[in-house]
Protein backbone atom coordinates (compact mmCIF):
# COMPACT_ATOMS: atom_id res chain seq x y z
CA UNK A 1 0.00 0.00 0.00
CA UNK A 2 1.39 3.46 -0.46
CA UNK A 3 1.94 5.94 2.45
CA UNK A 4 -1.28 8.01 2.82
CA UNK A 5 -3.72 9.19 4.74
CA UNK A 6 -7.06 7.06 3.91
CA UNK A 7 -10.76 8.01 3.05
CA UNK A 8 -13.38 7.10 5.26
CA UNK A 9 -16.48 6.49 3.43
CA UNK A 10 -18.70 7.42 0.39
CA UNK A 11 -22.21 8.28 0.46
CA UNK A 12 -24.87 8.32 -2.24
CA UNK A 13 -28.61 9.17 -1.92
CA UNK A 14 -31.38 9.90 -5.03
CA UNK A 15 -35.19 10.23 -4.61
CA UNK A 16 -37.68 10.29 -7.78
CA UNK A 17 -35.96 8.44 -9.72
CA UNK A 18 -37.98 5.18 -11.71
CA UNK A 19 -33.88 3.67 -11.37
CA UNK A 20 -33.28 4.76 -8.02
CA UNK A 21 -30.61 1.44 -7.22
CA UNK A 22 -29.02 1.16 -10.67
CA UNK A 23 -28.13 5.26 -10.14
CA UNK A 24 -27.48 4.58 -6.81
CA UNK A 25 -24.52 1.80 -7.92
CA UNK A 26 -23.42 3.97 -11.07
CA UNK A 27 -23.01 7.08 -8.04
CA UNK A 28 -21.45 4.74 -5.84
CA UNK A 29 -19.10 3.19 -8.51
CA UNK A 30 -17.88 6.95 -9.05
CA UNK A 31 -17.20 7.15 -5.16
CA UNK A 32 -15.26 3.79 -4.90
CA UNK A 33 -12.03 5.40 -4.50
CA UNK A 34 -13.59 6.87 -1.10
CA UNK A 35 -13.92 3.35 0.18
CA UNK A 36 -13.32 -0.32 -1.04
CA UNK A 37 -13.47 -2.46 1.56
CA UNK A 38 -17.49 -2.76 1.40
CA UNK A 39 -20.74 -1.64 -0.68
CA UNK A 40 -24.11 -1.30 0.22
CA UNK A 41 -27.25 -0.26 -1.62
CA UNK A 42 -31.12 -0.04 0.19
CA UNK A 43 -33.46 0.98 -2.33
CA UNK A 44 -37.81 1.83 -1.02
CA UNK A 45 -40.96 1.68 -3.07
CA UNK A 46 -42.96 3.52 -1.16
CA UNK A 47 -43.68 0.62 1.14
CA UNK A 48 -40.64 -1.21 2.44
CA UNK A 49 -37.07 -0.69 2.42
CA UNK A 50 -34.80 -3.76 0.73
CA UNK A 51 -30.78 -3.76 1.51
CA UNK A 52 -28.33 -5.51 -0.13
CA UNK A 53 -24.54 -5.01 1.22
CA UNK A 54 -21.03 -6.96 0.47
CA UNK A 55 -17.59 -6.58 0.77
CA UNK A 56 -15.39 -5.92 -1.91
CA UNK A 57 -15.64 -3.01 -4.55
CA UNK A 58 -18.86 -1.96 -6.14
CA UNK A 59 -18.62 -4.39 -9.14
CA UNK A 60 -18.17 -6.98 -6.73
CA UNK A 61 -20.62 -6.42 -4.50
CA UNK A 62 -23.54 -6.31 -7.18
CA UNK A 63 -24.88 -7.80 -10.04
CA UNK A 64 -28.35 -7.56 -12.34
CA UNK A 65 -29.73 -9.46 -10.22
CA UNK A 66 -28.68 -8.70 -7.16
CA UNK A 67 -30.28 -4.94 -8.46
CA UNK A 68 -33.37 -6.17 -9.43
CA UNK A 69 -33.82 -7.17 -5.79
CA UNK A 70 -33.67 -3.48 -5.05
CA UNK A 71 -36.85 -1.44 -6.76
CA UNK A 72 -38.24 1.87 -5.98
CA UNK A 73 -37.78 5.36 -7.06
CA UNK A 74 -35.47 6.37 -3.92
CA UNK A 75 -31.73 4.56 -3.22
CA UNK A 76 -29.15 5.24 -1.17
CA UNK A 77 -26.16 3.86 -0.95
CA UNK A 78 -22.42 3.76 0.98
CA UNK A 79 -18.80 2.35 0.18
CA UNK A 80 -16.45 1.85 3.41
CA UNK A 81 -13.41 1.94 4.46
CA UNK A 82 -13.27 1.13 8.06
CA UNK A 83 -12.49 4.17 10.17
CA UNK A 84 -14.63 2.71 13.15
CA UNK A 85 -15.44 -0.35 13.97
CA UNK A 86 -13.62 -3.12 11.99
CA UNK A 87 -14.44 -4.17 8.31
CA UNK A 88 -16.89 -7.51 8.65
CA UNK A 89 -19.86 -7.74 6.47
CA UNK A 90 -22.06 -6.62 9.48
CA UNK A 91 -20.29 -3.03 9.73
CA UNK A 92 -21.07 -2.32 6.46
CA UNK A 93 -23.99 0.08 5.46
CA UNK A 94 -26.42 0.91 5.00
CA UNK A 95 -27.61 -0.25 8.17
CA UNK A 96 -31.48 -0.61 7.97
CA UNK A 97 -33.67 -0.99 11.16
CA UNK A 98 -37.54 -1.21 11.57
CA UNK A 99 -38.92 0.31 14.88
CA UNK A 100 -42.28 2.15 16.04
CA UNK A 101 -41.01 5.32 13.58
CA UNK A 102 -40.83 2.99 10.90
CA UNK A 103 -38.24 1.40 9.38
CA UNK A 104 -34.84 3.42 8.65
CA UNK A 105 -31.66 3.02 6.31
CA UNK A 106 -28.52 4.82 7.18
CA UNK A 107 -25.43 5.17 5.53
CA UNK A 108 -22.67 7.82 7.44
CA UNK A 109 -19.44 9.34 6.45
CA UNK A 110 -17.40 10.61 8.77
CA UNK A 111 -17.02 9.41 12.67
CA UNK A 112 -18.50 10.36 15.85
CA UNK A 113 -16.02 11.44 18.91
CA UNK A 114 -18.67 10.48 21.86
CA UNK A 115 -20.14 7.72 20.06
CA UNK A 116 -18.64 5.38 22.31
CA UNK A 117 -19.60 7.63 24.99
CA UNK A 118 -23.51 7.38 23.69
CA UNK A 119 -23.24 3.52 23.18
CA UNK A 120 -22.48 2.79 27.03
CA UNK A 121 -25.31 4.74 28.03
CA UNK A 122 -27.90 3.15 26.13
CA UNK A 123 -26.42 -0.33 26.54
CA UNK A 124 -27.01 0.53 30.37
CA UNK A 125 -30.56 1.34 29.08
CA UNK A 126 -30.63 -2.30 27.90
CA UNK A 127 -29.76 -1.69 24.26
CA UNK A 128 -28.63 -4.58 22.46
CA UNK A 129 -25.92 -3.43 19.70
CA UNK A 130 -25.10 -5.73 16.74
CA UNK A 131 -22.00 -3.43 15.05
CA UNK A 132 -19.10 -2.38 15.85
CA UNK A 133 -19.91 0.54 14.03
CA UNK A 134 -20.09 4.48 15.32
CA UNK A 135 -23.06 4.86 13.36
CA UNK A 136 -25.36 2.19 15.00
CA UNK A 137 -25.74 4.70 17.87
CA UNK A 138 -27.80 6.86 15.35
CA UNK A 139 -30.33 4.85 14.80
CA UNK A 140 -30.71 3.51 18.36
CA UNK A 141 -31.20 7.39 19.27
CA UNK A 142 -33.77 7.49 16.68
CA UNK A 143 -35.53 4.45 17.52
CA UNK A 144 -35.81 5.49 21.16
CA UNK A 145 -36.55 8.98 20.55
CA UNK A 146 -40.28 10.12 21.72
CA UNK A 147 -40.67 12.59 19.49
CA UNK A 148 -43.84 11.89 17.40
CA UNK A 149 -42.92 12.65 13.53
CA UNK A 150 -39.97 10.73 11.96
CA UNK A 151 -38.47 14.35 10.90
CA UNK A 152 -38.32 15.48 15.00
CA UNK A 153 -36.91 11.85 16.12
CA UNK A 154 -34.30 12.18 13.28
CA UNK A 155 -33.17 15.89 14.35
CA UNK A 156 -33.55 14.35 18.22
CA UNK A 157 -31.01 11.59 17.05
CA UNK A 158 -28.47 13.31 15.39
CA UNK A 159 -28.32 16.48 17.87
CA UNK A 160 -27.12 13.80 20.77
CA UNK A 161 -24.09 13.11 18.33
CA UNK A 162 -20.81 15.15 18.18
CA UNK A 163 -17.81 14.57 15.58
CA UNK A 164 -17.79 14.10 12.27
CA UNK A 165 -21.06 13.30 10.04
CA UNK A 166 -22.63 13.19 6.88
CA UNK A 167 -25.19 10.96 6.91
CA UNK A 168 -27.71 10.26 4.06
CA UNK A 169 -30.74 8.29 5.54
CA UNK A 170 -34.03 6.80 3.77
CA UNK A 171 -37.57 6.46 5.01
CA UNK A 172 -39.61 4.33 3.19
CA UNK A 173 -40.96 7.45 1.36
CA UNK A 174 -38.34 10.26 2.39
CA UNK A 175 -34.21 10.52 1.18
CA UNK A 176 -32.74 12.81 4.38
CA UNK A 177 -29.11 14.28 4.01
CA UNK A 178 -27.41 15.41 7.15
CA UNK A 179 -24.30 17.46 7.69
CA UNK A 180 -23.08 18.15 11.11
CA UNK A 181 -22.73 21.88 12.26
CA UNK A 182 -18.50 21.89 11.54
CA UNK A 183 -19.10 21.01 7.71
CA UNK A 184 -16.18 18.42 8.02
CA UNK A 185 -17.18 16.06 5.63
CA UNK A 186 -18.67 16.91 1.96
CA UNK A 187 -22.21 16.42 1.36
CA UNK A 188 -23.51 18.25 -2.60
CA UNK A 189 -27.13 18.56 -3.59
CA UNK A 190 -28.07 18.09 -7.79
CA UNK A 191 -30.75 17.20 -9.79
CA UNK A 192 -31.65 14.67 -12.64
CA UNK A 193 -34.48 15.68 -14.42
CA UNK A 194 -37.04 15.65 -11.83
CA UNK A 195 -34.97 13.81 -9.30
CA UNK A 196 -33.12 14.98 -6.34
CA UNK A 197 -29.26 13.52 -5.73
CA UNK A 198 -27.00 13.87 -2.52
CA UNK A 199 -23.62 12.76 -2.84
CA UNK A 200 -20.43 13.07 -1.17
CA UNK A 201 -18.66 14.34 -4.34
CA UNK A 202 -20.09 15.75 -8.04
CA UNK A 203 -17.93 13.38 -9.60
CA UNK A 204 -21.02 10.94 -8.69
CA UNK A 205 -23.67 12.92 -10.42
CA UNK A 206 -21.32 13.79 -13.43
CA UNK A 207 -21.47 9.90 -14.07
CA UNK A 208 -25.18 9.72 -13.68
CA UNK A 209 -25.76 12.94 -15.53
CA UNK A 210 -26.84 14.82 -12.84
CA UNK A 211 -26.61 18.67 -12.61
CA UNK A 212 -25.02 20.12 -9.24
CA UNK A 213 -27.11 22.55 -7.13
CA UNK A 214 -25.68 23.15 -3.89
CA UNK A 215 -23.67 21.80 -0.90
CA UNK A 216 -26.12 20.74 1.96
CA UNK A 217 -24.85 23.25 4.43
CA UNK A 218 -22.88 22.48 7.87
CA UNK A 219 -25.51 22.15 10.55
CA UNK A 220 -28.47 21.44 7.49
CA UNK A 221 -30.71 18.61 6.80
CA UNK A 222 -32.45 18.70 3.77
CA UNK A 223 -35.27 16.60 3.87
CA UNK A 224 -36.10 15.12 0.04
CA UNK A 225 -39.95 14.12 -0.66
CA UNK A 226 -43.24 14.44 -2.30
CA UNK A 227 -42.77 18.30 -2.02
CA UNK A 228 -39.33 18.64 -3.33
CA UNK A 229 -36.70 19.54 -0.95
CA UNK A 230 -37.30 20.85 2.78
CA UNK A 231 -34.33 22.32 4.42
CA UNK A 232 -34.08 22.35 8.25
CA UNK A 233 -31.59 23.99 10.73
CA UNK A 234 -31.64 22.58 14.06
CA UNK A 235 -28.14 22.96 15.16
CA UNK A 236 -26.76 26.07 16.89
CA UNK A 237 -23.89 27.96 14.85
CA UNK A 238 -20.82 26.08 14.95
CA UNK A 239 -17.08 27.28 13.71
CA UNK A 240 -16.91 25.65 10.38
CA UNK A 241 -14.00 22.91 10.05
CA UNK A 242 -14.21 21.18 6.57
CA UNK A 243 -11.59 19.07 5.95
CA UNK A 244 -8.57 20.53 3.80
CA UNK A 245 -7.28 17.30 2.93
CA UNK A 246 -9.94 16.53 1.08
CA UNK A 247 -8.92 18.92 -1.09
CA UNK A 248 -5.11 18.05 -0.79
CA UNK A 249 -5.85 14.47 -1.82
CA UNK A 250 -9.07 12.31 -1.02
CA UNK A 251 -11.41 13.56 -3.32
CA UNK A 252 -11.22 12.85 -6.89
CA UNK A 253 -9.81 16.00 -9.27
CA UNK A 254 -12.46 16.01 -11.50
CA UNK A 255 -15.08 16.68 -8.18
CA UNK A 256 -16.23 19.74 -6.49
CA UNK A 257 -15.95 19.85 -2.87
CA UNK A 258 -17.14 22.38 -0.48
CA UNK A 259 -18.63 23.95 -3.55
CA UNK A 260 -15.06 24.22 -4.81
CA UNK A 261 -12.98 22.34 -7.81
CA UNK A 262 -10.86 19.96 -6.12
CA UNK A 263 -8.38 20.21 -9.66
CA UNK A 264 -8.14 23.84 -8.84
CA UNK A 265 -7.03 23.83 -5.25
CA UNK A 266 -4.89 21.03 -5.95
CA UNK A 267 -3.26 23.17 -8.96
CA UNK A 268 -2.64 25.94 -7.01
CA UNK A 269 -1.41 24.25 -4.18
CA UNK A 270 0.93 23.32 -6.66
CA UNK A 271 2.07 26.82 -7.86
CA UNK A 272 2.29 28.18 -4.49
CA UNK A 273 4.80 25.35 -3.52
CA UNK A 274 6.73 26.50 -6.31
CA UNK A 275 6.58 29.91 -5.35
CA UNK A 276 7.74 29.51 -1.69
CA UNK A 277 10.14 26.62 -2.49
CA UNK A 278 12.04 27.78 -5.65
CA UNK A 279 14.53 25.12 -7.11
CA UNK A 280 16.58 25.45 -9.92
CA UNK A 281 16.02 21.71 -11.74
CA UNK A 282 15.52 20.11 -15.40
CA UNK A 283 12.32 18.47 -15.05
CA UNK A 284 9.45 18.41 -12.48
CA UNK A 285 7.86 14.78 -12.32
CA UNK A 286 4.30 13.68 -10.65
CA UNK A 287 4.11 10.73 -8.22
CA UNK A 288 0.97 9.74 -9.99
CA UNK A 289 -1.57 9.78 -9.59
CA UNK A 290 -1.73 12.23 -6.64
CA UNK A 291 1.24 14.40 -7.18
CA UNK A 292 0.13 15.56 -10.80
CA UNK A 293 -2.49 18.03 -9.97
CA UNK A 294 0.48 19.74 -7.85
CA UNK A 295 3.19 19.42 -10.11
CA UNK A 296 1.40 20.97 -13.31
CA UNK A 297 0.71 23.66 -10.62
CA UNK A 298 4.25 24.04 -9.66
CA UNK A 299 5.74 23.58 -13.45
CA UNK A 300 3.07 26.42 -14.71
CA UNK A 301 4.42 28.81 -11.92
CA UNK A 302 8.19 28.10 -12.20
CA UNK A 303 8.72 27.52 -15.57
CA UNK A 304 10.46 23.90 -15.42
CA UNK A 305 8.98 21.26 -17.76
CA UNK A 306 6.70 18.97 -16.37
CA UNK A 307 7.12 15.33 -17.82
CA UNK A 308 5.74 11.97 -16.48
CA UNK A 309 9.34 10.34 -15.05
CA UNK A 310 7.17 7.66 -12.88
CA UNK A 311 4.47 5.97 -15.21
CA UNK A 312 1.91 3.89 -12.69
CA UNK A 313 0.31 0.37 -12.82
CA UNK A 314 -3.11 1.19 -12.35
CA UNK A 315 -4.29 -3.18 -13.06
CA UNK A 316 -2.86 -3.65 -9.08
CA UNK A 317 -5.55 -5.01 -7.41
CA UNK A 318 -6.45 -5.91 -4.05
CA UNK A 319 -5.97 -9.80 -5.07
CA UNK A 320 -2.27 -8.85 -5.81
CA UNK A 321 -0.14 -12.08 -4.72
CA UNK A 322 2.51 -11.24 -2.55
CA UNK A 323 5.64 -13.92 -4.36
CA UNK A 324 7.82 -15.64 -2.10
CA UNK A 325 10.31 -13.98 -0.14
CA UNK A 326 13.23 -14.64 -2.39
CA UNK A 327 12.22 -12.80 -5.34
CA UNK A 328 10.42 -10.26 -3.61
CA UNK A 329 12.83 -7.34 -4.31
CA UNK A 330 10.35 -5.39 -6.37
CA UNK A 331 9.72 -3.39 -3.56
CA UNK A 332 7.06 0.01 -4.69
CA UNK A 333 7.77 -1.10 -8.59
CA UNK A 334 5.26 -2.69 -8.34
CA UNK A 335 2.86 0.02 -8.50
CA UNK A 336 5.28 2.42 -9.98
CA UNK A 337 8.41 2.46 -12.78
CA UNK A 338 10.72 5.00 -13.38
CA UNK A 339 11.36 6.55 -17.02
CA UNK A 340 15.17 6.69 -17.25
CA UNK A 341 14.70 8.39 -20.44
CA UNK A 342 13.30 11.66 -18.78
CA UNK A 343 15.39 11.22 -15.51
CA UNK A 344 18.76 10.03 -16.53
CA UNK A 345 21.08 12.81 -15.80
CA UNK A 346 18.30 15.18 -14.55
CA UNK A 347 17.72 18.02 -11.82
CA UNK A 348 14.79 16.49 -11.21
CA UNK A 349 11.94 18.04 -8.58
CA UNK A 350 9.70 15.24 -7.29
CA UNK A 351 6.25 16.52 -6.15
CA UNK A 352 3.74 14.26 -3.87
CA UNK A 353 0.27 15.54 -2.28
CA UNK A 354 1.67 14.24 1.44
CA UNK A 355 4.04 12.54 3.26
CA UNK A 356 2.30 10.37 5.99
CA UNK A 357 5.41 7.72 7.08
CA UNK A 358 7.88 8.59 4.66
CA UNK A 359 8.75 5.13 3.83
CA UNK A 360 6.89 5.17 0.46
CA UNK A 361 8.55 8.33 -0.15
CA UNK A 362 11.92 7.21 -0.06
CA UNK A 363 11.71 4.09 -1.62
CA UNK A 364 10.40 6.65 -4.64
CA UNK A 365 13.57 9.02 -4.24
CA UNK A 366 15.65 5.28 -4.53
CA UNK A 367 13.74 4.54 -7.85
CA UNK A 368 14.46 7.88 -9.15
CA UNK A 369 18.21 7.59 -8.31
CA UNK A 370 18.63 4.69 -10.02
CA UNK A 371 17.38 5.87 -12.71
CA UNK A 372 19.80 7.97 -13.43
CA UNK A 373 18.41 11.47 -11.93
CA UNK A 374 21.65 13.69 -10.70
CA UNK A 375 19.41 15.77 -8.19
CA UNK A 376 16.03 14.98 -6.38
CA UNK A 377 14.69 17.53 -4.77
CA UNK A 378 11.64 16.69 -3.17
CA UNK A 379 8.06 18.87 -2.89
CA UNK A 380 4.88 18.22 -0.63
CA UNK A 381 1.93 20.03 -1.89
CA UNK A 382 0.60 20.15 1.89
CA UNK A 383 2.16 21.13 5.25
CA UNK A 384 3.97 18.46 7.37
CA UNK A 385 0.93 16.12 8.80
CA UNK A 386 1.82 16.18 12.27
CA UNK A 387 -0.90 14.92 14.05
CA UNK A 388 -3.61 11.88 13.92
CA UNK A 389 -6.89 12.95 12.11
CA UNK A 390 -9.97 11.97 14.45
CA UNK A 391 -12.73 13.13 11.99
CA UNK A 392 -13.55 10.03 9.42
CA UNK A 393 -9.90 9.62 8.74
CA UNK A 394 -7.73 6.70 8.80
CA UNK A 395 -4.16 7.74 10.08
CA UNK A 396 -1.90 6.07 12.05
CA UNK A 397 -0.54 6.95 15.34
CA UNK A 398 1.57 10.70 16.20
CA UNK A 399 4.75 8.33 16.54
CA UNK A 400 4.69 7.43 13.11
CA UNK A 401 3.90 10.89 11.23
CA UNK A 402 7.39 11.41 9.98
CA UNK A 403 7.13 15.10 10.31
CA UNK A 404 5.96 14.86 14.16
CA UNK A 405 9.10 13.25 15.32
CA UNK A 406 11.80 14.56 12.45
CA UNK A 407 12.96 17.93 11.70
CA UNK A 408 13.25 19.16 7.74
CA UNK A 409 16.93 18.62 7.40
CA UNK A 410 16.25 14.52 9.36
CA UNK A 411 13.20 13.87 7.18
CA UNK A 412 15.67 15.20 3.91
CA UNK A 413 18.65 12.56 5.05
CA UNK A 414 15.61 9.57 5.43
CA UNK A 415 14.45 10.15 1.62
CA UNK A 416 18.15 10.90 0.77
CA UNK A 417 17.03 13.93 -1.11
CA UNK A 418 19.12 16.64 -2.18
CA UNK A 419 16.27 19.34 -0.63
CA UNK A 420 12.37 18.41 0.58
CA UNK A 421 10.14 21.67 1.05
CA UNK A 422 6.23 21.88 2.44
CA UNK A 423 3.89 24.46 1.36
CA UNK A 424 3.21 26.67 4.35
CA UNK A 425 -0.14 26.28 6.04
CA UNK A 426 -0.72 30.08 4.78
CA UNK A 427 -0.24 28.74 1.39
CA UNK A 428 -2.12 25.70 1.30
CA UNK A 429 -5.20 27.91 3.70
CA UNK A 430 -4.56 30.83 1.43
CA UNK A 431 -5.40 28.53 -1.72
CA UNK A 432 -9.06 27.72 -0.47
CA UNK A 433 -12.19 30.07 -0.39
CA UNK A 434 -12.46 31.21 3.37
CA UNK A 435 -9.04 29.54 4.72
CA UNK A 436 -8.54 28.80 8.14
CA UNK A 437 -12.40 29.92 8.91
CA UNK A 438 -13.89 27.68 7.00
CA UNK A 439 -11.34 24.38 7.04
CA UNK A 440 -9.84 22.07 9.68
CA UNK A 441 -6.44 22.06 9.59
CA UNK A 442 -6.10 20.11 12.60
CA UNK A 443 -3.29 17.17 10.86
CA UNK A 444 -1.55 19.81 10.52
CA UNK A 445 -1.68 22.20 13.73
CA UNK A 446 -2.32 19.56 16.47
CA UNK A 447 -5.32 21.69 17.86
CA UNK A 448 -8.56 20.49 17.05
CA UNK A 449 -11.98 22.25 17.14
CA UNK A 450 -14.38 19.20 18.29
CA UNK A 451 -13.06 17.86 22.32
CA UNK A 452 -13.20 14.20 22.79
CA UNK A 453 -15.03 13.00 25.80
CA UNK A 454 -13.31 11.89 28.71
CA UNK A 455 -13.47 8.17 30.03
CA UNK A 456 -13.78 6.08 27.23
CA UNK A 457 -12.07 3.46 25.50
CA UNK A 458 -12.53 5.45 22.25
CA UNK A 459 -10.65 8.22 23.96
CA UNK A 460 -8.18 6.22 25.07
CA UNK A 461 -7.07 4.76 21.89
CA UNK A 462 -7.06 8.69 20.66
CA UNK A 463 -5.09 9.55 23.17
CA UNK A 464 -2.77 6.24 22.49
CA UNK A 465 -2.37 7.79 18.55
CA UNK A 466 -1.34 10.91 19.66
CA UNK A 467 1.11 9.44 22.48
CA UNK A 468 1.04 9.48 26.02
CA UNK A 469 4.32 11.47 26.32
CA UNK A 470 2.71 14.08 23.39
CA UNK A 471 3.13 17.49 23.89
CA UNK A 472 -0.60 18.47 25.06
CA UNK A 473 -2.52 19.93 21.91
CA UNK A 474 -3.62 23.95 22.20
CA UNK A 475 -6.18 26.09 21.45
CA UNK A 476 -10.25 25.47 21.85
CA UNK A 477 -11.52 22.06 22.05
CA UNK A 478 -8.25 20.38 23.46
CA UNK A 479 -9.05 17.30 24.50
CA UNK A 480 -9.08 18.08 28.06
CA UNK A 481 -7.99 14.16 29.61
CA UNK A 482 -5.10 14.10 27.27
CA UNK A 483 -2.96 14.88 29.91
CA UNK A 484 -4.69 12.22 32.12
CA UNK A 485 -3.89 8.94 30.27
CA UNK A 486 -0.34 7.92 30.21
CA UNK A 487 1.50 4.69 31.11
CA UNK A 488 0.60 4.69 34.87
CA UNK A 489 -3.44 4.96 34.46
CA UNK A 490 -3.43 1.08 34.74
CA UNK A 491 -5.64 1.18 32.14
CA UNK A 492 -5.34 -1.35 29.38
CA UNK A 493 -4.56 0.36 26.15
CA UNK A 494 -5.99 -1.68 23.00
CA UNK A 495 -4.11 -1.30 20.48
CA UNK A 496 -5.52 0.70 17.60
CA UNK A 497 -3.24 -0.71 14.31
CA UNK A 498 -5.31 -3.93 15.35
CA UNK A 499 -8.39 -2.80 16.68
CA UNK A 500 -9.65 0.46 15.24
CA UNK A 501 -11.94 2.00 17.11
CA UNK A 502 -11.62 5.56 15.93
CA UNK A 503 -9.36 6.60 12.59
S1 LIG B 1 -7.66 16.42 10.91
FE1 LIG B 1 -6.94 16.59 8.76
S2 LIG B 1 -7.85 14.79 7.74
FE2 LIG B 1 -8.98 15.10 9.66
S3 LIG B 1 -10.76 16.37 9.16
FE3 LIG B 1 -9.12 17.75 9.82
S4 LIG B 1 -8.05 18.32 7.91
FE4 LIG B 1 -9.27 16.51 7.47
Amino acid sequence: MFDKFREECGVFGIYGHPEASNLTYLGLYALQHRGQESAGIAAADGVRIRHSKAMGHVNEAFDQDALAKLPGTQAIGHVRYSTAGDSKLLNAQPIVIDCMHGSLALCHNGNLVNANEVRDALVRQGAIFQTSSDSEVVVHLFARSREESVEQAIVDAVSQVRGAFSFVMMTKDRVFGVRDPHGFRPLAIGRLGDALVICSETCAMDLIGATYVRDVEPGEIVVLGAQGLKSIKPFAPAPQAQCIFEHVYFARPDSYVFGESVNENRTEFGRRLAREAHVDADVVVPVPDSGVCAAIGYSEASGIPMRMGLIRNHYIGRTFIQPQQSIRHFGVRVKLNPVRSILEGKRVILVDDSIVRGTTSRKIVRMVRSAGAKEVHMRISCPPTISPCFYGVDTPRRSELIAATHTLDEIRKYLNADSVAYLSLDGMTGAVSGGRTKYCTSCYTGVYPVAFPRDEAAYLQLALKLNADAPPVEGQGEPEALQRVGPDTGATIPDPERDPVAG
